[in-house]
């Protein structure tokens, strides 16, 4: 290690600035963030550093540099732009061991500032010991998607919790206690910035301790509902993806893709309740008991769907029986088919010269057709999605001719949507039939239908022509 990594209080503590530019503005904006008193020494100051000066956050003596003014300060920054004063001013502090930095030039400095991630009082930072600032920035970009905003308001909650959990928990208790807290149904009620409740939840979490064995009333599991969005792992939220990694057990279903399971925990279990086109592999009443189950058991539990859960995914069913049964769940919406797969696919759902709607339709027609109201979506002017259409192309497009709509509306297919596997079928209502008994297309595959599907050719970014070539499933 080449620097020692360590948090310092500068509340109220004298803290000096070489030069009165925006980098040193920059320093400046961090020594206020942390309650310090900022003197700046220059001669002149740039816009920013007037306004501090206006607004009275620092005291600027305008001066240049001199030995007499590192009388008393805790740390000294220098950002001139002349190297001789900032090489004194290195000089002169170290002598007299106060911290020195001397902005861009590490071979000036005893201490350095690291790129920071700030959620305070929660602070994460970054340091390449200088050797690349560029670097620990984007480390910083990465982390901080990993932190939620919130974390912040967590740490604030703790620490007024701490020491009633103190006084009442056991000790052998009190981590379970707090990593219960911190990723269960409380956290959430935070992340969500719902602290009055959280704060509520808090207290009866710790009386609950109290009253029953510690350990037992810590062992409530819960369900998330999460969706998986349509099979780029890149398109799950940041919500979905932290509890993927906290669950106990995951149960997934055929939508779910490889890269998508890859992202929860490593050593979770997992459970395939797959869901074929008629043959459903686990009935629906017995995957809403098995949550049930396996939340009484105390676990974590991760029902993963692909899309969103409440597009066409049975999710309100699922919920119902662990709302019946006070069990602790919440729902993360995920991109659904339509959303993921019309952008894949450079078809805009909506646009003012084509479409001033969109329909999402279920193509898994019970029993006949009775039950989709065709007059509506053969209107025109609009964008018709189906899920789960395969099957009954046949009549859903013959419905959708005889209720008045053009025979060449422009269709879509797009099979495996969003992942290195997406095809994409381009032809007419008329022909969308003709496509599927002659292409070996297999579900899950979406139907889009409407004029927005002549955008493709112009906006499919994901695969663009040129890389399509001559390829003969485009009709
Ligand atoms: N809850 C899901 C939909 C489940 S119904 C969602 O919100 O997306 C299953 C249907 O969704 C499939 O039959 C297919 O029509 C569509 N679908 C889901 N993922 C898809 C994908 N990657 N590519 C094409 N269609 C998909």
């Amino acid at each position: 290690m080449d620097f020692l990594p360590i948090f310092m209080d500068v509340r109220n503590r004298n803290c000096l600035i070489v030069g009165g530019g925006e980098v040193a503005a920059r320093k400046v904006q961090m020594l206020l963030r942390a309650g310090a008193k900022v003197q700046v020494v220059s001669p002149e100051l740039g816009d920013t550093m007037q306004e501090f000066n206006q607004q009275g956050e620092i005291e600027w003596i305008e001066a240049g540099f001199e030995p007499a003014h590192l009388q008393n300060p805790v740390l000294v920054y220098a950002a001139t732009d002349r190297q001789t004063v900032n090489q004194q001013v290195s000089e002169l502090a170290k002598e007299k061991n106060i911290p020195v930095n001397v902005v861009d030039t590490p071979e000036l400095c005893n201490f350095i500032t690291p790129s920071i991630i700030d959620r305070s009082p929660v602070v994460a930072a970054i340091s390449t010991g200088g050797a690349s600032p560029v670097l620990a920035r984007l480390i910083r970009t990465r982390l901080e998607s990993m932190i939620p905003a919130a974390y912040g308001h967590f740490a604030t909650m703790a620490a007024k919790f701490r020491d009633q959990v103190k006084e009442k928990i056991e000790p052998q208790h009190r981590r379970l206690f707090w990593e219960k807290a911190f990723q269960g149904p409380i956290a959430e009620m935070i992340f969500s910035r719902r602290e009055k409740e959280a704060e509520h939840a808090m207290g009866e979490m710790v009386e609950n301790c109290c009253k029953a064995e510690s350990g037992e009333a810590l062992n409530g599991g819960e369900v998330y509902l999460i969706g998986g969005g349509p099979g780029d792992p890149d398109l799950l939220t940041f919500r979905a993806l932290r509890l993927m990694q906290q669950a106990d057990v995951v149960v997934y279903d055929r939508l779910i893709s490889p890269a998508v399971l890859d992202l929860t925990r490593r050593d979770a279990e997992r459970m395939y309740v797959g869901k074929e086109r008629d043959n459903h592999s686990v009935p629906q009443d017995q995957i809403n008991q098995l949550l049930v189950d396996l939340a009484l058991e105390g676990k974590r539990v991760c029902r993963l769907k692909g899309g969103d859960p409440f597009i066409f995914g049975r999710g309100g069913e699922e919920i119902e029986l662990l709302a019946e049964q006070h069990i602790p769940f919440q729902v993360v919406p995920g991109i659904t088919a339509a959303s993921g797969i019309s952008s894949y696919a450079g078809i805009p759902l909506t646009h003012r010269d084509h479409a001033q709607s969109v329909t999402f339709a279920t193509g898994h027609l019970k029993d006949g057709t009775s039950d989709l109201n065709w007059q509506a979506l053969a209107q025109p002017g609009q964008t018709v999605v189906f899920y789960m259409g395969l099957k009954g192309i046949e009549t859903i497009t013959s419905k959708l001719m005889e209720h008045g709509l053009d025979p060449n509306t422009p269709a879509a297919l797009v099979q495996k949507g969003t992942t290195p596997d997406q095809e994409e079928y381009i032809g007419t209502l008329m022909t969308l039939p003709q496509i599927v008994q002659e292409s070996e297309i297999k579900p899950p595959t979406l139907i889009i239908i409407g004029s927005v599907v002549t955008l493709h050719d112009k906006l499919d970014w994901f695969h663009p022509d040129e890389q399509r070539g001559n390829d003969p499933r485009v009709f």
